[in-house]
This record gives C-alpha cells, sequence and structure tokens, in this order.
C-alpha cells in the first residue's frame, strides 16, 4: 500500500516551489508509485508532489481514463484560447470555483525513466497540466481567481469540515485584484 495522505490547504509545503528532478532514480520512482496510487485512490484529475510532502518537479494525471505523469513540466500554450469552467483541487477537497485557464497546452517534460515525453492537451487535460504546473511553483487555484471570486472560494472553505480556523492559510493576492475584498 503506498497511498499517502493528502496534505490540505495551510500545509506550508503547498507553497513551497519545487526543486527539478535530477536522479531518475528508483527513489524516484517509487514517488511516481505513490502519487499515482494516491490520486487513483482519492479520485481525481491531477496530483502533485508537494500534495503528498515532496518538493520535486513531479505530478500524475488521470482524465478521461488515460493515467500517466509527467516530471519536469514545461507548459507552453499554442493558441490564446481561454476556458471557463468548475476547478477544484485534492487539498482543498469539496470547494469548486469556475477558473478561467486555457483551453489548449503542450506540457513537455520527462517520464520516471528519464525519457523525453510532451503531452498535447486540450480541455480537461490542459487544465490538469496547468493546475499540477501551478502546484510545483507553490500556486494554487485560488490564486487564479478574480477578487469576487476568491471571496466566494473563502467562503466555501471556512465552512469546510477540514478548516482549521485557529491557523488561516495565506492567500496570494494577484496584482488584477487591486486591493479589493479587504
Ligand atoms: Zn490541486
Amino acid at each position: 500500500m503506498t497511498v499517502q495522505p493528502i496534505r490540505l490547504f495551510g500545509d506550508p509545503v503547498l507553497r513551497t516551489p519545487c526543486e527539478p528532478v535530477k536522479d531518475f532514480d528508483k527513489e524516484l520512482r517509487k514517488l511516481v508509485k505513490d502519487l499515482t496510487e494516491t490520486l487513483l485512490d482519492a479520485g481525481g484529475a491531477g496530483l502533485a508532489a508537494p500534495q503528498i510532502g515532496v518538493g520535486l518537479r513531479v505530478f500524475a494525471f488521470d482524465v478521461d481514463d488515460v493515467v500517466g505523469h509527467l516530471i519536469n513540466p514545461v507548459l507552453e500554450f499554442p493558441d490564446e484560447e481561454e476556458q471557463d469552467g468548475p476547478e477544484g483541487c485534492l487539498s482543498i477537497p469539496g470547494v469548486y470555483i469556475d477558473t478561467k485557464r486555457r483551453q489548449n497546452v503542450v506540457a513537455k517534460g520527462f517520464n520516471e525513466h528519464g525519457e523525453p515525453v510532451q503531452i498535447v492537451g486540450t480541455g480537461l487535460m490542459a487544465r490538469c497540466c496547468q493546475h499540477e504546473t501551478d502546484h510545483l511553483d507553490g500556486v494554487l487555484f485560488l490564486d487564479r481567481l478574480s477578487a469576487a471570486r476568491r471571496k466566494e472560494a473563502m467562503k466555501e472553505i471556512r465552512q469546510a469540515p477540514w478548516y482549521d480556523a485557529a491557523n488561516p492559510p495565506t492567500i496570494k493576492i494577484s496584482p488584477h485584484a487591486g486591493g479589493a475584498g479587504r
């Protein structure tokens, strides 16, 4: 059993940028296995290493029955098209807020054997690649929301059964928010 506990919003590990993977060794393959099994157990679209407490640039995905992983991802956007729809996070359970993302993405990186791979993603797969790569930079989907939507998200989070009012998490305020919502 390699299912790991998932870190929740408020845990500083979720706000810490991850290090690139340098050694494609047995330990890395164990991490990929843990991430994949934890994701399949939890039933989300993606799971990034910091969500199980590991500060390396690795994520696993399960989108439209395609299960895989990507290491040291770099995203490219082939066009300007956007999508807007509900997004959630296994570290912020039960909270789903409409989030704008790019519609199409080319995610380049490596597999667990150190071989170069690329994912050409659209829709949910593109959303997943953006969400998970954000995790590796210490960014949460809440940071991508407008001030109004973030307020809505925080209201839901404060009502969530897992929310710890004694240890409230920080949200990065987007430069576009204009200080509103204080
Ligand atoms: Zn997430």
